[in-house]
């Protein structure tokens, strides 16, 4: 994988703790103290969990437990107090476009159409113009928004905002796809079809996935493990294996004790 060997004195000591293993994420002692002068937050305390590329992993905890302060620190948008975060082997310390962000608002430009805000990453790669608009095609294809490219996001349901933002996230073809909560915002119905369609796209393209939720059961329709956070200070509670086969159902029993066990770990109750 790229970038294993820069930076190698922090890196032997990364991968030692992660066992060697190429490592897509590996988040190691983070903790964020916000002082805005209301006095010290701890948002994050000595978080450490690693997402093997491939993987798709979903953080889940109470509202207030760290999950969009971990998410802005693994994005770059924000640096920790303490620890490191390190993707594909090299620190985080700035956003890459190595990373397709996902956030919970789509924070698409409403003065673009479309197929400009899916093509919005590409315009500033050195990629020939025909590889880009061809990228933006099987894009808008895989999100099934091909009749809608020239459309303007104020005549978009939420849901088709959300696959704009996914489309527009993949079309630089990230290493990792990193998403808040991002289908937070749309309808029961809307969402379960978004889940579907992203598994379908993290299985197509291998991607590895990073994907922030409050909803225990959409962490279990998604994850292959699940990173369980608790609140005041915002850590690391337990880390749950999903093994559930694909495709999920909401009614299998195994189902069912993945969400009451995950439940329990974060105190809402079975
Ligand atoms: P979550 O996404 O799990 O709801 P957040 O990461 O948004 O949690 O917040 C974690 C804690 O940090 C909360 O107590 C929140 O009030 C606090 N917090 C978040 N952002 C800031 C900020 N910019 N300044 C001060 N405190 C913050
Ligand atoms: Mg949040």
């Amino acid at each position: 994988m790229a970038g294993v060997n820069r930076d190698s004195e922090a890196g032997d000591e990364s991968a030692d703790r992660y066992g060697g293993a190429d490592t897509g994420v590996a988040v190691d002692g983070v903790g964020k103290t916000y002082d805005d002068g209301g006095g010290p937050v701890r948002a994050l305390d000595d978080v450490s969990f690693a997402v093997e590329s491939g993987e798709f992993v979903c953080v889940v905890g109470p509202s207030g437990c760290g999950k969009t302060t971990l998410f802005r620190v693994i994005a770059g948008l924000t640096g920790a107090t303490d620890g490191s975060v390190r993707v594909a082997g090299a620190p985080v310390t700035a956003p890459t476009t190595d990373m397709g962000v996902v956030f919970q608002e789509y924070h698409l430009f409403p003065w673009l159409t479309v197929e400009e805000n899916v093509g919005f990453g590409l315009e500033r790669s050195d990629r020939p113009q025909g590889e880009r608009e061809r990228r933006v095609d099987e894009m808008l294809d895989l999100v099934g928004l091909t009749e809608f490219r020239d459309s303007y996001p104020k005549s978009l349901s939420g849901g088709m905002k959300q696959r704009v933002a996914i489309a527009r996230s993949l079309a630089v073809d990230p290493e990792l796809l990193l998403m808040d909560e991002p289908f937070g915002a749309v309808d029961a119905q809307t969402r379960e079809m978004l889940q579907r369609e992203l598994l379908d796209v993290w299985a197509s393209t291998g991607k590895t996935v990073l994907f922030v939720t409050h909803d225990v059961a959409e962490a279990v329709t998604l994850a292959d493990r699940i990173v369980v956070m608790a609140a005041e200070p915002g850590r690391v509670a337990e880390i749950v294996d999903v093994d559930v086969p694909r495709p999920r159902e909401r009614g299998d029993p195994a189902f069912g004790e993945h969400v009451a066990r995950v439940r329990e770990l974060i105190g809402a109750g079975p």
